[in-house]
């Protein structure tokens, strides 16, 4: 397809389009990767802050959606994996942490909290995703400090067996979803707790469960969706949800929980999913994208706005997405705005004259543009006990004078 009939195309999709986004990049020699359109085209982008249409060829490249993490807690992915499971359930987890790694959290602990919350979610920027559910009681404290958006419309209750927990489920919240560890754990006991628990929802409140690992199935049932988060649960307890329920009725969001519990970054998780549990490539990146799109209620006119470019390592797309790491991310944009930018398409800076682009990073040996609130946030970190965890993704700090300036 060249490049006039992928304009041609693109006109067609102008109901995207707001006012504000009057031009589109538009990608050669790429494929599109969504659920919502299983037959992949070239792809034309709305981008807020062009001042022209622009045509890039990056080589072969795929395409999809912002993705959304359904399950983290931003502020612990400073931490590094700590091991010693499996356990029995998630308080004995929680017991053998304070036990024995006092001095590690008494120095993770000491790095500002703005920074913490601020790497979870750069880190997840790094593979793509827009858009995140923090399990945390004040998400409003930790949006300001993230590049991208944090899903808080939904009642928060920390855990089925935490104080109040039964009474809050009581209490109608209308169509909001209330949000819940639930069957975190691999005992009989967690197992009746968690029927327990649920069945105190006499008013029906959407629920979405995380982990749910020792729910039974009529505790299941009673869900609006499960947040299934593999990497943690095989960590902690050796074990995870069933293919049958994989592969049930019961919408599935994919979650990776933080480092605390759960190595590596997301496209790692993904492919211990698919290799512990045989779930194929397509049912994943829904589970990243257009299940929890309509779960969360994001699936509006930003959303569609939210888009992925990445190197297409195999001919099959699906194939190229699980292979993918963040080094391969080459463009994000967020609500028609770029966030992450890699050095080979580093001319749409120069046309993109509203770009948020404030620090220059090495990603595995690439130089990447990216949206940071607090540009230098790496170098702070990286005297901290926080620094091993950008060795591990192998980032560097670069000075960002090559950004051109966003006016
Ligand atoms: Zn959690």
């Amino acid at each position: 397809m060249n490049i006039q009939s992928t304009l041609n195309n693109y006109k067609t999709r102008h109901e995207y389009m707001t006012t504000e986004q009057q031009c589109a990049l538009y990608l050669n020699n790429s494929r599109r990767l969504d659920p919502s359109a299983p037959s992949p085209t070239q792809a034309a982008l709305p981008l807020c802050g062009l001042s022209e249409d622009l045509a890039l060829d990056l080589g072969p490249v795929i395409v999809f959606p912002g993705l959304i993490n359904s399950h983290t807690h931003l502020e612990f992915d400073a931490y590094p994996t700590i091991d010693g499971g499996p356990f029995r359930d998630y308080r004995a987890w929680a017991r053998h942490v304070h036990h024995h790694y006092g001095e590690l959290i008494e120095k993770i602990e000491a790095i500002p909290l703005a920074y913490r919350r601020q790497w979870g979610a750069f880190k997840n920027l790094l593979c793509g995703v827009t858009q995140i559910v923090d399990h945390c009681a004040t998400p409003d404290a930790a949006a300001e400090h993230t590049p991208a958006t944090l899903i808080d419309d939904f009642r928060f209750i920390h855990a089925e067996d935490s104080k109040w927990a039964r009474l809050k489920l009581f209490c109608p919240s209308g169509d909001r979803p209330v949000v819940v560890h639930i069957g975190e754990g691999v005992t009989p006991e967690k197992e009746h707790q968690t029927d327990r628990f649920l069945a105190a929802n006499i008013f029906r409140n959407p629920v979405i469960g995380v982990h749910g690992i020792a729910a039974s199935d009529l505790s299941l049932t009673r869900l609006r969706a499960l947040v299934w988060c593999p990497v943690s649960n095989l960590h902690l307890y050796n074990q995870t949800l069933k293919p049958e329920i994989l592969n049930s009725d019961i919408p599935i969001l994919f979650g990776t929980d933080s480092n605390l519990s759960a190595a590596g970054h997301l496209f790692d998780h993904l492919r211990t999913a698919h290799a512990k549990t045989g779930q194929g490539g397509a049912n994943l990146l829904k589970s990243l994208t257009s299940t929890p799109s309509a779960v969360w209620r994001v699936n509006n006119i930003p959303a569609l706005q939210d888009y992925v470019v990445a190197r297409q390592h195999y001919t099959d797309p699906v194939k190229s997405f699980l292979a993918l790491n963040p080094e391969d991310i080459l463009i994000v944009i967020k609500a028609g705005k770029l966030l992450l930018l890699d050095e080979c398409a580093f001319s749409l800076l120069k046309t993109d004259t509203r770009h948020p682009l404030t620090a220059a990073i090495q990603v595995g040996g690439r130089l990447k543009y990216v949206a940071l609130k607090t540009p230098d946030l790496l170098t702070c970190l990286m005297d901290t006990e926080a620094g091993q965890r950008l060795k591990e993704m192998k980032l560097h700090a670069v000075s960002p004078e090559s950004i051109p300036e966003a006016r």
